[in-house]
């Protein structure tokens, strides 16, 4: 793959919350084809996990979501440089990081990206993305 196909592959943020984690690796898993023509990027405990299952995918952990890596999602998606948000939230657990959470997902409908907050959601926006791949290979 050269610099310019590099370039053009669709941008993933990955997060999960900890008990979605297992989640979150599992989905990654189911579709793997998929998430292998990304570039993705996922706060740090969020991709140790993803990677140490999937070695092979174009990943790359920010900080720690509490230390910052929301933030830092949040500041790709204002610049511009996210395609789509995968976020498996638990909403059963309060988190020191609310108002971090809050601001990411703020970001995300500000900017109008693609947001997926479970994974029935994320099975819709990833097969949205297959699908307009193929379409661009179509044309
Ligand atoms: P983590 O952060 O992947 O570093 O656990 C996720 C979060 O809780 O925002």
């Amino acid at each position: 793959m050269d610099n310019r196909e590099e370039a053009q592959k669709p941008v993933l943020a990955l997060i999960a919350h900890d008990q979605k984690k297992d989640d979150l690796v599992d989905f990654v898993g189911r579709h793997i084809s998929h998430f292998s023509e990304c570039r993705i990027f996922t706060t740090g405990t969020t991709g140790s996990r993803i990677i140490a299952e999937h070695k092979d995918l174009d990943l790359m952990p920010l900080k720690s979501g509490p230390l910052g890596g929301d933030q830092q999602i949040g500041g790709m998606i204002a610049e511009g440089n996210v395609d789509g948000l995968i976020f498996f939230v638990d909403p059963l657990t309060p988190m020191p990081h609310d108002v971090d959470v809050k601001a990411l997902m703020r970001l995300a409908i500000v900017y109008d990206i693609p947001m997926a907050l479970n994974r029935s959601t994320a099975e819709i926006l990833l097969t949205n993305f297959a699908e307009q791949a193929d379409g661009e290979l179509d044309a």
